[in-house]
């Protein structure tokens, strides 16, 4: 089907990997509410505007230059890394994180701006078109009002020997998660993710290893990154986080994935801070953006040193009545186990009990995304109408009845 998008505003990127020029999605306003189609001209002179205004969150360039790329100051600190003792990292990493200047934005563990920047977009339009409601195609398929995707991240041979553990308490609570691997990190036993995704599992590329170097320079990159695309083809891995979520938008685009999950809604603890805002998928050029959106375990027991199924179910209550993204973001290495392990189940148990969320993969979530990128929505004789494919999953929603618009 033709497809009427046209590259996003803010990231001019070079042609992905494959040679050919490819359509990306938009990240202005009325792609991300899919309104009428008949609404486009009237709303014409702010949509473009309104792409600038969103990537300005979404591609964090409220932050100095500097710091949208990995600090220079990590260097010396992965040179020296794998000599210092794990408790002893913990305990440098957490002093660090309490002595770093307190990022004013975005505020943790909940920041709204970008929310309010789309309310505010669409009361504007709605004045604009002397409209009091109107249509538009529902952010999750198939009835769902939010949607909840699991994720993890696997550090070492004992995060990995875990995993069997924490996949049957996700099973009992009906849910499939993904798990990222360092390719180059430590053996995998190929034979046990074969075990998994049979089980409906899901892999990822966790990079190559926590050496802090994929980002460092072009050079590394240029060196790096065909190993990394090279493995994860070799083992159909789809998606990508980087490793200590350290990340350069431009060099994560070109990557030969299908989705990213690097960034998070906000986390001023991780050695790059800074956040999307963003508690919904967004468009990374060709790849889709899952941002992770609960605070990491990592984070919460090391470095905050504070219970984390609080902090988790507060923060997923508040997505959820905005019928966002929930994507969660453990370590079988140090959530797989004993009263940890405990506060994970109970945060399946709560997850499990929200009516109408749609239990996705990361990879049928960013699926999604551009599935309904593509839907196109007319008013016929009143009546909404979404064509495309997987129109038959969509629906379409009065603006009125949809929490992120009131
Ligand atoms: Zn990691």
């Amino acid at each position: 089907m033709a497809l009427s998008l046209s590259p996003t505003a803010g990231i001019d990127m070079p042609a992905p990997h494959g040679g050919q020029a490819q359509v990306h999605g938009r990240n202005d306003a009325f792609s991300f509410w899919k309104l009428s189609e008949d609404w486009r001209p009237a709303l014409a002179p702010t949509i473009g505007p309104s792409a600038a205004a969103a990537e300005r969150f979404l591609l964090e360039q409220y932050l100095p230059d500097v710091e949208r790329r990995p600090p220079s100051a990590l260097r010396a600190y992965y040179c020296v890394k794998r000599l210092i003792p794990r408790a002893l990292r913990h305990r440098l990493n957490s002093a660090a994180v309490h002595a770093r200047r307190r990022l004013e934005f975005p505020r943790w563990p909940c920041e709204s701006a970008l929310v309010e920047f789309w309310r505010d977009w669409l009361r504007r339009g709605l004045e604009l078109l002397g409209a009091k409601d109107g249509w538009h195609i529902g952010f999750w398929p198939d009835h769902t009002k939010c949607c909840i995707v699991l994720t993890h991240d696997v550090e070492s041979p004992r995060g990995f020997e875990r995993m069997e553990q924490v996949a049957e308490l996700e099973e009992q609570y009906g849910f499939r998660s993904a798990w990222n691997l360092p390719l180059a990190q430590y053996p995998i036993d190929w034979g046990q993710v074969a075990r998994l995704r049979a089980r409906g599992f899901e892999f990822g590329a966790h990079g190559l290893s926590h050496d802090g170097r994929l980002f460092r320079s072009p050079r590394d990159f240029a060196e790096l990154a065909p190993v990394l695309e090279q493995l994860a083809a070799e083992h159909g891995l789809r998606g990508f986080r980087s490793p200590s979520t350290l990340r350069d938008p431009r060099a994560i685009a070109t990557l030969a994935f299908d989705f990213d999950s690097s960034f998070a809604d906000t986390d001023p603890y991780e050695p790059q801070p800074g956040g999307t805002c963003s508690l919904f998928p967004f468009h990374l050029s060709r790849l889709i953006e899952l941002p992770y959106t609960l605070p990491q375990d990592h984070t919460l027991i090391h470095l905050l040193h504070r219970s984390p199924l609080p902090v988790w179910m507060m923060k997923a209550k508040w997505i959820a009545s905005l019928g966002g993204m929930i994507l969660t973001l453990t370590h079988p290495d140090y959530c797989g186990d004993g009263v940890y392990l405990a506060a994970y189940e109970e945060l399946l148990k709560r997850l499990g009990e929200m009516e109408g969320a749609w239990r996705a993969l990361p990879s049928e979530a960013a699926g999604w995304w551009w599935q309904r990128a593509r839907l196109r929505l007319q008013i016929d004789n009143g009546q909404p109408h979404i064509t495309g494919l997987g129109a038959a999953r969509a629906i379409a929603l009065r603006l009125s009845e949809q929490p992120l618009a009131s």
